[in-house]
């Protein structure tokens, strides 16, 4: 890309530093969400492990992985993303050093280099920036988002700064802003708000040649106008460009902080653009949630419940429902790896088993699901969830005893749950699973086309290798289970219900993913619906 040709194109880099964990996608999020009302914006992650992608990760190390319509498997940050901005995004939007050190290597056995010395600069710098130039072309975007994981002085991250530092120079100093996000503690007994922290971050990012034009400030309080000016003067921003990261219950906030802080402005002067934010209904779904009007409590049998992160999509579904049904939705967080003891379940208002991988826990959730199943308590199962249903409903109502996946007991005498077909022969782990958006056709009267308002169709996004055995669809449609939704070809079985509960639907998708702030997922809004009732 030669330097200047993409002048029409503004980027912002968002960097971070001093803590992980401060909020850097939600921040770049947030900023994008600001500035979308006239721009098409197009957020890119850079992420410096060297996996392809997280697909091949434990949720313990890396929190939820987010699947896209196209099937990529990316960084939960591209929730945050699709959450805020209102955008479909795509896998090639999140880049990470596994990707690049691929391209790299292909490129040199190809001959690409012609008889160089391959390095990182400017080699794998080049694969990096022309990847972030190539996204906007193709996206035909007015602004790039650029988060770089990780914290300043990372080893893993160290590419991706010096690449967008050179990004400066490719696409002239107007048309690119540089923000930096760091904490500004208050230490218990100084009761003070210190800047050093964020002094000493600035001071790292400085000797990499990136000179931030804003930077936001982490912090417990809004950021006083002392601590502004004395971080404007050590790191050499105008005060106004100071900005609080105020720690907020509520992430929605987070943009109606940073347009109170004067965030769009200084942004809008910075690239000479004008985008003005209009966050009227925004605030008014946040009022919704600030002035609950009534209370329930789900129940998630998981068995990654000891981090939130690991169902992000499911928390900020809930999110969405209670700001629509304007009430408090306590989540009570239930490991069913020794879930013996059942009667933990009388004090909810419904019961969710969501997605997972492999036979630990799997006990617990069948049963979480009979108790829910007798007791007419809401239930709603995704993926490793209708799995669930589908086997309790085998043994304890079509009398298949031992019924199982073969995901959890591959010698199983009632194989319900079965590979996929073209499953089969995989052997390797990486993004080879059914990932992505698919369509399925919806049952006629059934209470899933209803919840979808009618729709023939309903398109949701996948990620599994089993499915319902189509050996078994006959004795369990004949005991009275609704398969209300299935693939065009009618094999596969996406949608599940037993239409006479007051809510038992479950899902082979993620609907989780696809839910919006304006628009939450119709199934998560039926169910608390129903765990009112
Ligand atoms: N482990 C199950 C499968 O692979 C369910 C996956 C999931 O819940 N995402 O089909």
């Amino acid at each position: 890309m030669a330097p200047g040709q993409l002048s029409s194109t503004k980027y912002i880099i968002v960097t971070g530093g001093v803590l992980s964990g401060l909020g850097k996608g939600i921040a770049a999020a947030s900023i994008g969400h600001l500035l979308s009302s006239k721009l098409k914006i197009v957020p890119v992650k850079c992420d410096g492990y060297l996996n392809v992608d997280p697909g091949t990760m434990n949720p313990y190390e890396h929190g939820e992985v987010f699947v896209l319509d196209d099937g990529g498997e990316v960084d939960m940050d591209f929730g945050h993303y699709e959450r805020f901005l209102a955008v479909t995004c795509k896998s090639s939007w999140n880049l990470t050093m596994g990707k690049v050190f691929d391209i790299v290597r292909q490129k040199e056995r190809k001959g690409d280099y012609l008889g160089k010395t391959v390095q990182f600069i400017p080699h794998v710098t080049d694969v990096i920036k022309n990847h972030i130039f190539k996204v906007a072309e193709e996206e035909e975007a007015d602004l790039v988002i650029v988060e770089i994981g990780g914290t300043v002085g990372d080893m893993e991250n160290e590419l991706f700064l010096e690449s967008t530092r050179q990004m400066k120079e490719d696409v002239g100093r107007d048309n690119i802003a540089y923000v930096h996000l760091t904490y500004v503690p208050i230490p218990e007994g100084v009761n003070e708000q210190k800047s050093k922290p964020t002094q000493q971050s600035v001071i790292l990012l400085k000797q990499r040649g990136i000179f931030p034009d804003i930077i936001i400030g982490r912090c417990h309080e809004y950021l006083t106008k002392e601590i502004k000016t004395k971080i404007s003067n050590f790191c050499d921003v105008d005060p106004e460009a100071v900005i609080t990261g105020l720690d907020v219950e509520d992430i929605y906030e987070i943009p109606v902080v940073f347009e109170e802080e004067g965030l769009p402005g200084i942004l809008h002067k910075k690239l000479n653009i004008y985008s003005p934010p209009d966050l009227k209904k925004w605030k008014q779904l946040i009022a919704n949630r600030k002035n609950p009007e009534k209370e329930i409590t789900i129940a998630m049998c998981g068995k990654y419940t000891k981090l939130e992160d690991s169902y992000a999509s499911i928390v900020e579904s809930f999110n969405h429902c209670s700001a629509h049904h304007s009430c408090i939705i306590n989540l009570k967080w239930i490991d069913t790896t020794d879930l013996k003891d059942m009667s933990i379940l009388d004090e909810v208002n419904g019961i969710i088993v969501p997605g997972g991988f492999g036979s630990r826990g799997a006990e617990g959730k069948i049963e979480a699901i009979r108790y829910a199943r007798e007791k007419n308590i809401p239930f709603l199962g995704l993926c490793l969830g209708l799995h669930m249903a589908v086997i309790e409903f085998a043994r304890n109502v079509c009398g298949l005893e031992g019924a199982n996946s073969t995901e959890m007991d591959p010698d199983t005498k009632y194989p319900v749950i079965d590979i996929l077909p073209e499953q089969k022969n995989i052997t390797e782990k990486g993004g080879t699973m059914r990932l992505g958006a698919y369509t399925a056709v919806l049952k006629e009267g059934s209470v899933v086309k209803s919840l979808y308002g009618g729709a023939n169709e309903a398109s949701e996004r996948h990620r599994h290798r089993y499915e319902v055995n189509p050996e078994f669809h006959g004795i369990i449609e004949k005991n009275g289970m609704v398969f209300s939704g299935s693939s065009a070809d009618g094999r596969l079985v996406e949608y599940i219900e037993l239409p006479k509960l007051k809510y038992f639907v479950a899902t082979q998708a993620h609907p989780e993913l696809k839910s919006r702030m304006d628009a939450p997922s119709p199934l998560f809004y039926g169910f608390v619906k129903a765990c009112f009732e």
